[in-house]
């Protein structure tokens, strides 16, 4: 019997209500994440992903807001699951949440950090909110935690501040904040976007090995196909607040069926292409979220498009078995 999922989201839609129109930057999106796994979320930018994240969180600016759907975090020790859409955005119980049960890391680690404070002084911080230990105990546990995501000489880098650590360090050290608190869900929001290309790989390394080692389920959000490959167990692929198809890494890999998975597949770069072959782009742009087009919202760029058909019905997602969902016409998917 499959394990029973620790974070489940249902028919999610988060809306922006704006002067000018209702952004749907989330519409009606669903996924479970299973313990010790690694679940992809990739798509073009605006296509939701990162709403979709910091809608678990509530953490959604306003006039963002959850307008429908569920978002349940089932616990190991037996407790009740809790709705996390039924909290209050500031309230105890989701404050008690971030940290300890589901965190959250991003691109800019800069950003998360202050500049007036050592990295050890913000990681003791985390773990001082969310534990009774006391300074000299938290401080040993920040060393712990920066030696474990691989910082060398952690006893002297806890005393340091941001701007004297690499791009790399500061990602680990961001990474270390993010577990201090021992979660059992890491959110990894383009984690490797603003960092070169070895450093990259040594970043996805680290989040597989904690993966494995600690039993960390990791939701990656991402809009590059390669890091999906490298890291994710099962994979949400989103087009304008939509996940259009879903399924296990393998299955979509080997046989992507909706048009949009097709195409951003064959935006990868092959090891096998000459250096004179172009890489497939593809076809016209990402539409304004305010100017959604109406039925199948990839119709524009689709070259499988049924004229009378995908431009007046937005298909429903239909099961293809073994885990896998698609939302398209062409596999039986009309409204
Ligand atoms: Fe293309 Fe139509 Fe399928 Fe949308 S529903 S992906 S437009 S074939």
């Amino acid at each position: 019997m499959a394990a029973e999922p620790i974070l489940s989201v249902r028919g999610l839609r988060t809306h922006f209500a704006t002067r000018d129109g209702v952004v749907r930057a989330v519409d009606g999106v669903s996924f479970d994440v299973t313990a010790g796994r690694t679940l992809g979320i990739v798509g073009e930018s605006g296509c939701g992903k990162s709403v979709m994240t910091r809608s678990i969180l509530r953490i959604v600016d306003p006039p963002g807001r959850i307008v429908e759907g569920s978002i349940t975090l089932r616990f190991r020790d037996g407790r009740a699951p809790v709705e996390l859409t039924a909290l209050r955005d500031d309230g105890p119980e989701i404050r008690a949440i971030r940290g300890k049960e589901i965190a959250l890391i991003f691109q800019e680690p800069m950003a998360s950090f202050s500049q007036y404070y050592t990295v050890g002084d913000q990681i003791i911080e985390a773990i001082r909110l969310h534990s009774d230990l006391d300074a000299k105990q938290a401080r040993a546990r920040a060393i712990a935690m920066l030696r474990q995501v691989g910082i060398p000489s952690a006893e002297r880098r806890v005393d340091e501040y941001p701007f004297q650590l690499s791009g790399g360090l500061r990602q680990r050290v961001m990474i270390a904040m993010a577990l201090a608190c021992g979660p059992r869900i890491l959110i990894a929001d383009e984690p490797t976007t603003a960092l070169d290309v070895t450093t990259q790989a040594q970043v996805l390394d680290l989040l597989r090995e904690l993966r494995d080692r600690e039993g960390l389920s990791i939701i990656i959000i991402t809009h590059d196909m390669g890091v999906i490959a490298e890291m994710a167990d099962d994979v949400v692929v989103m087009y304008l607040g939509r996940a259009v198809e879903t399924g296990p890494v393998d299955a979509i890999f080997h046989d992507p069926k909706h048009p949009y998975t097709q195409a951003l597949l064959r935006s990868i770069p092959s090891v096998d292409a000459t250096p004179r072959s172009r890489l497939a782009t593809m076809p016209g742009a990402i539409p304004h979220p305010l100017n959604r087009p109406p039925g199948c919202p990839f119709h524009p760029r689709c070259d499988r498009a049924k004229p009378g058909l995908c431009d007046r019905d937005m298909p429903e997602a239909v099961s293809l078995g073994e885990g896998r969902e698609v939302a398209c016409v062409l596999y039986g998917g009309a409204a």
